[in-house]
């Protein structure tokens, strides 16, 4: 077991990459606490061995801290937690910018915030950030709001590996391509033609498919474990040839 006696603390964890990287890594033998903002989600999790799951938002820095205090000293914080605005900067509004910023950036300076105490004092920690190949790594249309953030996503992700490099602490990101989760269905079904706007994602990956969240678990499990042990600082970009 590539994770066994590992602690991991897991955000937006109800769906989607969260729920899939949570189910990875308890079954490659980590302690997981799964949280998501929505309690219903995490039902799914009962009678899930190695997992446990609580509510958290992480737009409440107050509930974070809560939450991690009650934690024994994690060795892994996967923030996965976001959120997609469609539109240009003409469309783009002030509130979108800054929710956008709050939940994709403001939320993992926190989260990290809370748990680099306990991953200092132990000398080892692994922090996991999402970002998305559409960041500093590619423009793509219509996203200028997420692009943004999660641009900052990998400003972020870089400066915390350089100030805690050599305190055993490493922090890295993941930059999935088009994942067919819970969210992205709800984006393409709030299109008048949802099928022409399935086409329209479907073509901008060179596979010729979407996805699937239990695609992108893997690299989460392999930043999580000692297997990438010598990697901080660092995009992890699995996204079926979007960058080629
Ligand atoms: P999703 O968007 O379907 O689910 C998101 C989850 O986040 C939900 O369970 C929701 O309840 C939870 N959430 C929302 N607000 C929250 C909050 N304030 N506190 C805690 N949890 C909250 O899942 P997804 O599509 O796998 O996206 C997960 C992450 O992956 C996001 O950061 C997203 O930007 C990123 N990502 C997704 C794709 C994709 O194509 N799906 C591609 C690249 C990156």
């Amino acid at each position: 077991m590539r994770l066994q006696g590992k602690t991991a603390l897991v955000t937006a964890a109800g769906q989607g990459i969260g729920y899939a990287s949570v189910l990875a890594m308890a079954a490659e033998g980590a302690q997981v606490w799964a949280t998501d903002v929505n309690e219903k989600l995490l039902e799914r999790y009962a009678g899930v061995p190695n997992v446990t799951a609580l509510k958290l938002d992480v737009l409440d820095k107050a509930a974070i801290g809560a939450v991690v205090a009650k934690l024994p000293a994690l060795d892994v914080l996967f923030n996965c937690a976001g959120v997609v605005h469609n539109g240009t900067i003409e469309q783009a509004t002030d509130d979108e910018l800054l929710f956008a910023f709050s939940l994709n950036v403001r939320a993992q300076m926190w989260t990290i915030q809370a748990v680099l105490p306990g991953m200092l004092a132990a000398g080892r920690g692994s922090i996991i950030n999402m970002a998305s190949v559409c960041s500093s790594m590619k423009g793509l249309p219509n996203r200028f709001v997420y692009g943004t953030t999660k641009a900052a996503v990998l400003g972020l992700t870089k400066s915390v590996a350089a100030d805690y490099v050599a305190r055993g602490i490493r922090c890295n990101a993941v930059c999935p391509g088009t994942v067919d989760t819970p969210s992205l269905g709800d984006r393409i079904n709030a299109n008048a033609d949802p099928e022409a706007a399935r086409k329209a994602f479907i073509a901008r990956q060179p596979m010729g498919r979407l996805a699937q969240a239990e695609e992108i678990a893997p690299v989460v499990v392999f930043l999580a474990s000692d297997e990438s042990v010598f990697a901080t600082g660092q995009a992890f970009t699995v996204d079926g040839g979007i960058t080629i």
